[in-house]
């Protein structure tokens, strides 16, 4: 089946944003089974949907609209689709009750123009928005079907995800299962080589990668369960040291769970890395039961008072070295007794590198009862990638407290 992606949004043509809707669609539709054979991006203007919508129902089976949902005059996505499509549009009460329910939770009032979003042409089957006011449409219409997401990605993901993709699935002949597999600290053209190396395909399956920040993501499609669980541990076998877990599973949330059940503790001495590591994983629900204390050291005079680092270590060595990220990490373990503690130390960027210590170079500790480890990194990136980066490997080093 063809599939055609139609972004619309004057944003998206004058570069404030960037169209980052397509290539999630894409990724999704292909592993669904679609063939997306286009990307149309246009502004919000009736005419110009309704002559696109015109002619990409000649062209294909499926086209995936966002944007134009908002309550605002320039939002005109669905009424310009009911244009093209000769569709009867009509007042969706259930669809205006759960606008009415949203405004009231959150104590606002609800403009005349949100009314709007509650039309929809009459044979939609509505797709409901968690996140927002904009609820989106699947519709069959003769030979195509159009689904209409909402343009924020933080609400239009969810929507798709939840909503859409059982829907697709129907629209094949047979449900598609997808499964993901989360592997971190190997790269992805590195992964397809290993993968097109070991493993081959009965043609009952698809295996495809594809990166999320920092992971790498190795998608298994197929109609059948056997399949996709048969090759799911072909794959775990060959990565799995690098293996996080399944679908939306990350690092925050493995850690949090690996610490969880074993009842432990966990305390963090972050540099260069300012709170992120604990930020991530106070994002976790649950948290609390893990975190026993998370403490900033920037500069040399915090790493002294808190942690105990003698000021002669700091001076023969500078901060960022393996000497320094063991002596925090020590004085964090005797100060907190912590289960798990972790310091890390590192020259961020963009200025502060020398030859000797390029930025990027992060030291990273670890002290549990099996001892102290220090590992030093040389990270590639902008100041921010820099230190998500860190941040990442200091949770893989716990994950990896507990499969080697
Ligand atoms: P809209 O539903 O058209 O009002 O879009 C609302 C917001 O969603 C825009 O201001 C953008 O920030 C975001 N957005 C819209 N289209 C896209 C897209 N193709 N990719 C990423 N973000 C988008
Ligand atoms: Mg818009």
């Amino acid at each position: 089946m063809k599939a055609a992606i139609l972004t619309i949004g004057n944003e998206l043509l004058s570069g404030k944003t960037l169209n980052t809707n397509s290539q999630f669609l894409s990724v999704q539709l292909n592993s669904l089974g679609f063939e997306v054979v286009k990307h149309i991006t246009i502004e919000d203007d009736e005419i110009n949907i309704i002559k696109t919508i015109d002619e990409l129902a000649n062209d294909v089976d499926l086209i995936v609209t966002t944007g134009g949902l908002g309550p605002t005059y320039d939002d005109i996505t669905v009424a310009s689709i009911a244009k093209s499509l000769e569709c009867e549009m009509i007042f969706f009460e259930n669809v205006m009750k759960d606008i009415k329910e949203k405004f009231s939770k959150y104590n606002s009032k609800m403009g005349q123009n949100n009314i709007s979003q509650a039309y929809f042409p009459m044979e939609s089957i509505i797709l409901k928005n968690r996140y927002g006011t904009a609820s989106g449409m699947f519709l069959k219409h003769e030979k195509v079907s159009v689904i209409s997401l909402p343009g924020p990605p933080n609400e239009n993901i969810p929507m798709f995800n939840e909503f859409a993709i059982p829907l697709l699935q129907k629209m094949g002949n047979g449900k598609i299962i997808i499964k993901d597999i989360v592997i971190f600290g190997v790269g992805e053209s590195n992964v397809e080589e290993i993968l097109s190396k070991e493993i081959q395909t009965n043609g009952n399956i698809r295996i495809a990668t594809y990166i999320k920040p920092r992971y790498v993501i190795i998608r298994l499609t197929s109609k059948d369960n056997s399949n996709i669980e048969k090759y799911s541990k072909l794959i775990l076998k060959i990565f799995d040291k690098n293996f996080v877990g399944f679908n939306d599973m990350n690092l925050e949330k493995n850690v949090v769970e690996l610490l969880k059940k074993r009842h432990l503790n966990l305390s963090l001495a972050e540099s260069c890395t300012g709170g992120m590591i604990s930020s991530m994983i106070v994002n976790i629900p649950g948290s609390s039961e893990i975190l026993e204390r998370s403490i900033v050291t920037y500069s040399n005079k915090a790493k002294v008072d808190e942690l105990n680092v003698s000021t002669q270590s700091l001076e023969t060595y500078g901060a960022v070295s393996e000497v320094v990220a063991r002596e925090m990490v020590e004085g964090l373990y005797n100060k907190t007794k912590s289960d798990i503690c972790i310091s890390i130390t590192g020259i961020a960027g963009p200025d502060g590198g020398t030859k000797d210590k390029p930025v990027g170079l992060t030291y990273i500790a670890i002290k549990s009862s099996k001892g102290t480890v220090v590992k030093k990194y040389n990270f590639f990136g902008d100041r921010n990638t820099t230190r998500h980066k860190a941040a990442l490997y200091a949770l893989n080093l716990i994950r990896l407290e507990f499969i080697e």
